[in-house]
């Protein structure tokens, strides 16, 4: 989608930090980290939220979370935390499906 904020940063049409990038999803650093490691992990594919995915997109979703697994080894995260966020009051303030990958610090529990 051409007015997505996220499918341009997939299309190359906006920079942003890589980690890594996959088939099916790509993996870049946040703009703005919430901890020393913050990385988006983001389909290739445009789902607008977690919400607006449906039981076809399964095998994609479990996929975004084995990214979530490869990335903190291979950026030494023993412990982190992968969160959705969905909807407005949840924080989600872009409209394309993202995992946040946080560690690097201590994450209290609850979150805020
Ligand atoms: P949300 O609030 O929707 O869960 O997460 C969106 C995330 O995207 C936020 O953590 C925000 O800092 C990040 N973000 C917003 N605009 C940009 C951008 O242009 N580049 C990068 N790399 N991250 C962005
Ligand atoms: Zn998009």
């Amino acid at each position: 989608m051409s007015d997505c904020l996220f499918c341009r940063i997939i299309d190359k049409k906006l920079p942003a930090q890589l980690v890594q990038e996959d088939k099916e999803w790509v993996a870049f650093k946040d703009i703005n980290p919430q901890a020393p490691t913050h990385v988006l992990i983001v389909p290739r594919r445009h789902i607008p939220a977690l919400s607006a995915s449906t039981d076809a997109d399964g095998a994609l979703l479990g996929q975004l979370q084995r990214a979530a697994a490869i990335l903190a080894e291979k950026l030494g995260l023993s412990s982190f935390r992968v969160v959705v966020n969905n909807g407005a009051g949840a924080g989600q303030t872009v409209e394309h499906i993202h995992y946040h990958l946080l560690g690097g610090r201590g994450l209290k529990w609850p979150p805020g």
